[in-house]
């Protein structure tokens, strides 16, 4: 990899900033200095230094997004705004992906992850990772729902979920709830209540295994993943 983006991943700056850095002659590799941001470094054969103190290489970046409404679950469009748009520079460079989809008009919990094996252990069907989301239904949630949820319904394709629990936080001609699902279909939650004759009208992703949507984080808003939550994921 280019000695720019080993000393940018680090989280020194942004790739201008390592490039002004390098000029200044303060990175030694393998103890000579420096100055070409194109060399390439391997990170299990090199020693990057700043200031001769080590730059420790950083693969992987893992972060957790408040997805804000009208915005892609997707690395690029051609229209509209995607959550990596949403990155700055430092965390782009590492070139993250969603893991998994929200559609566009769902907020709330999105990782963010390069971790390729992470993501697809965390999307694949034999892991059964819980995702929980709150909803606004038109409509009045009720028990038969909750029981039928609790069986699995068949969706607009023939379909048959698997067991989802659903928790009634409010009903009425309005309801608000709580569902736990563990595949991730398209439009999945939508089309559960779909197939009892109601429609979703607001979506947000409260948590994803064991991780929880972090409160202070406004839409739009994303930070990394503690130590502590991303052993919480491996
Ligand atoms: N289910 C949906 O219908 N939409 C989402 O964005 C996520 C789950």
């Amino acid at each position: 990899m280019r000695l720019d983006k080993w000393l940018a991943n680090s989280g020194i700056g942004s790739r201008k900033e390592v490039k002004k850095l390098l000029k200044t002659g303060a990175v030694t590799v393998n103890g000579k200095m420096e100055k070409d941001p194109k060399v390439q470094v391997k990170p299990d054969q090199d020693q990057v230094m700043l200031f001769d103190e080590p730059v420790e290489y950083r693969e992987f970046v893992y972060l957790m997004m408040n997805k804000p409404p009208g915005v892609i679950s997707a690395t690029e469009d051609k229209q509209d705004e995607t959550v990596v748009d949403l990155l700055d520079d430092l965390h782009k460079n590492f070139d993250p992906h969603p893991v998994g989809r929200l559609d566009k008009d769902t907020e709330g919990f999105l990782l963010l992850t390069n971790d390729g094996g992470l993501s697809h252990r965390l999307l694949s069907p034999k892991h059964h990772v819980p995702k929980t989301y709150f909803a606004r239904i038109n409509g009045e949630v009720t028990q038969t729902d909750i029981a039928a949820f609790k069986e699995g319904v068949t969706l607009d394709d023939g379909y048959k979920t698997k067991p989802g629990e659903l928790v009634i936080l409010s009903a009425g001609l309005e309801s608000t709830i709580e569902l736990t699902i563990t595949e991730g279909k398209f439009h999945q939650v939508k089309r559960m209540f779909q197939s009892v004759g109601k429609e979703v009208v607001y979506l947000k992703r409260l948590s994803m295994g064991a991780l929880v949507l972090d409160e202070e984080l406004e839409l739009g808003e994303y930070r990394e993943l503690t130590e502590e939550e991303l052993s919480l994921l491996k």
